[in-house]
């Protein structure tokens, strides 16, 4: 098999679980099930050579509290655990995390309303330390950072995401579950009280598999015989970084107050545990699922998105912030300027690239964006078909979520 970052093994014929994508919610839910089950022989799927290639690699690194969820759903219940498990796991296993905090920065009186619902929100799903302070405090906290008003949140943090996956694959391997790399699934088929995956190694023959594919996850769900809806349409996410040598003007992370229409925009600054600052990221509709590069186009992707009725509805029904959003993509101008609201002597001087990130956006037909993470069933298969942010955060609490849904499933356990 390729090189790979985990376990190098050729998959095996036979297993108890199969786990598709080795990102950190499919390595979570591998792990989860080997602990629940010591030999139970999970294996892990992943196409690509290395594990935690795709979105777990190029996030924000952020721990979120919880903040932002409407209480009652998934991610509000999951990220609120999932963090509170995830500092627990990484000091257990000596991963540097940082609980930096962060202000979420109201600059204008018609904000104030959405602060006031985050706060709530807050305080409903149990974020601990959650306040609201004025000016002076959050030139305590920022001293460059301006607003009218803000939310302190203590509790949030950062990590390094891929080393957390790392961890999760040892952990996996200790308890006899395996890793496959360069391994991609083309379809699973159930018959009787089994599944067959197909990959590029052959056959896997399990009990159960469970698909976390990120943005590929509708492509297997629907070869399974599962909804074509809703799709993943890929947003890249693109950073810039302070230069070094001004990255005094942010302590912490600085965040704005969501479009609640739009929860997954708004640019934002964030510390990493390396002391570098980044800025974004940015969310521009792109021709490929894995447009790393901006001009990446695969002829594939883009026509699923174009054929996808919910890409041209959610297009009409939010052109004009499409529109900003291409200007911040494409223009550092714009970019700077917008984060200029938050700390106004940021300058275009003071930045340079940074990296970048595509998102897997599950978009109903009816053109919603899907918030809420997403698990849906097939025959002898669970399939995670939305794990957008928090997912990384939420990752050991949601493959909790998932193991008991398998356990409780008479099709399944
Ligand atoms: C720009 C950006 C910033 C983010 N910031 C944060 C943040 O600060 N905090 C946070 O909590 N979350 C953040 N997120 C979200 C977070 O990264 C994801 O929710 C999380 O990584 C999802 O994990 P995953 O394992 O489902 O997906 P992925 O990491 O994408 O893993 C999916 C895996 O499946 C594999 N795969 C796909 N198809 C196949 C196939 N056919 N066969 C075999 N393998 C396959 C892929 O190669 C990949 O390794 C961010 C996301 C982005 C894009």
């Amino acid at each position: 098999m390729p090189r790979a970052d985990g376990p190098e093994v050729n998959p095996p014929r036979e297993c108890n679980i199969a786990v598709v994508g080795a990102g950190i919610l499919g390595l979570a839910v591998a792990r989860e099930l080997a602990l629940r089950h010591p030999g139970g022989a999970v294996a892990v799927l992943e196409r690509e050579p290395r594990i935690a290639s795709h979105q777990t690699d190029h996030s924000s690194g952020v721990i979120h509290a919880g903040i932002y969820y409407r209480p009652g759903s998934l991610k509000a219940e999951l990220c609120v655990a999932g963090a509170r498990a995830l500092y627990q796991y990484c000091a257990e296993r000596g991963i540097r995390t940082e609980r930096s905090g962060k202000v979420i920065v109201a600059t204008e009186e018609r904000e104030i309303a959405g602060l006031e619902e985050l706060e709530r929100r807050g305080s409903a799903n149990g974020v601990p330390g959650l306040r609201r302070i004025g000016p002076d405090e959050l030139r305590e906290i920022e001293p460059h950072a301006r607003g009218i008003a803000a939310l302190h949140s203590p509790a949030t943090g950062v990590v390094d995401f891929s080393e957390v996956a790392r961890a999760l694959a040892a952990d996996l391997a200790l308890g006899g579950g395996t890793v496959s790399t360069g391994c991609r699934v083309h379809a699973t088929s159930a018959a009787g009280e089994r599944i067959t995956i197909s990959h590029a190694g052959g056959e896997t023959s399990a009990r159960a598999a469970v698909l976390c594919a990120g943005a590929w996850s509708d492509r297997l769900a629907v070869a399974a015989g599962a909804s074509p809806d809703p799709r993943i349409v890929p947003f890249r996410g693109a950073y810039l970084r302070l230069r070094p040598e001004r990255r005094e003007l942010v302590r912490t992370s600085i965040y704005p107050v969501p479009d609640p229409d739009l929860p997954f925009l708004g640019m934002h600054f964030t510390r990493d545990l390396e002391g570098d600052v980044q800025l974004g990221p940015s969310a521009l509709m792109v021709g490929a699922r894995d447009a790393y590069r901006l001009g990446r186009v695969r002829p594939r992707d883009l026509a699923d998105t174009l054929a996808w009725p919910g890409t041209w509805r959610l297009a009409r029904r939010h052109w004009r912030t499409g529109l900003d959003e291409l200007r911040h993509g494409i223009s550092r101008r714009s970019f700077v300027s917008e984060l200029r609201r938050f700390v106004p002597e940021l300058t275009r001087a003071d930045v340079v690239a940074g990296n970048s990130g595509v998102r897997a956006q599950a978009v109903g037909r009816d053109g919603s964006l899907i918030d809420d993470f997403v698990v849906s069933r097939t025959e002898r298969a669970l399939h995670v078909r939305n794990a957008p942010s928090p997912a990384a955060t939420s990752a050991l609490a949601l493959a909790g979520r998932i193991a008991d849904m398998l356990e409780e499933d008479p099709g399944l356990s």
